[in-house]
């Protein structure tokens, strides 16, 4: 059983075969997908992809890649969004300096002003950081990131970074690009960090499997993953897939029975 904790279904790469991907992702024991907003477009259209899906979940973000189109009014109507549509989480959120139209301070104020959304609605945050660590972590202390419950997705950092973020009471999630071929040392991170603290995630359309190298992701590869990462662990993939998904029905509030 499988929790896809970060995936954008409602991106045009699925409109010619999206309820396909969705029948699929259901086949390999994805049991609950969340869709991750970018964007105040985003987002309306991954809660509309959820309606009348018990098995999906919608989250309200603002990428960092996005955080400079949005003057202030807009900002008020993504608040007003979050208060009528309740969303499972605030995300993705957060800093991204490798490569961004958006300036650091834009990306910065954005940030803040999503994080303090989170906490006004008590909601569980989605972060995304790229060549940033250390201004995430220091903006997430500063906003009282103790007081909340959160995820980096698409962990890429190193094992220092993985201590302090766990430290702050955050979780890593990791994608499939841990199968890539140069993966080497983020794989080590992945194999050393406490599987209690840890979630999967495919970012699809994004970062397809070594296997699929260059193709469209979808969220059945999380099942690729899962076995990729419990070999590479050392332990049995239900023992894998058991505490990782336990983490993240908790994180997400989905019900899933332990059995
Ligand atoms: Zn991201
Ligand atoms: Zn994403």
């Amino acid at each position: 059983m499988l929790i896809d904790t970060h995936c954008h279904l409602h991106f045009d790469a699925f409109d010619p075969d999206r309820e396909a991907v969705i029948a699929r992702a259901r086949e390999f024991g994805v049991k609950y997908l969340v869709n991750v907003g970018t964007d105040p477009a985003t987002n309306e259209a991954a809660e509309r992809l959820a309606r009348g899906r018990d098995f999906m979940a919608f989250t309200a973000g603002l990428h960092p890649h996005h955080s400079h189109e949005v003057p202030d009014g807009a900002f008020d109507d993504l608040k007003k969004f979050v208060k009528e549509k309740k969303p499972a989480a605030i995300g993705e959120i957060g800093l991204d300096y490798f490569k961004s139209e958006a300036d650091p301070q834009t990306q910065k104020k954005t940030f803040v002003k999503m994080l303090r959304l989170a906490r006004e609605n008590s909601l569980p945050v989605i972060v995304h950081s790229r060549n940033a660590f250390s201004d995430t972590l220091e903006i997430l202390k500063n906003e009282g990131a103790g007081k909340m419950k959160g995820v980096m997705h698409c962990f890429s950092y190193d094992a220092e970074s993985l201590g302090k973020l766990l430290d702050i009471g955050f979780l890593a999630s990791f994608t499939c690009n841990l199968t890539f071929k140069n993966a080497g040392p983020l794989l080590e991170v992945a194999r050393a960090a406490p599987l209690d603290r840890l979630m999967l995630e495919t970012d699809s359309p994004y970062l397809a499997p070594q296997i699929y190298r260059g193709k469209r992701n979808e969220p059945s590869c999380l099942a690729h993953l899962a076995e990729f990462l419990a070999r590479e662990r050392g332990i049995g993939r239900e023992k894998l897939e058991a505490v990782t998904s336990r983490t993240a029905a908790d994180f997400f509030g989905f019900k899933i029975s332990d059995e």
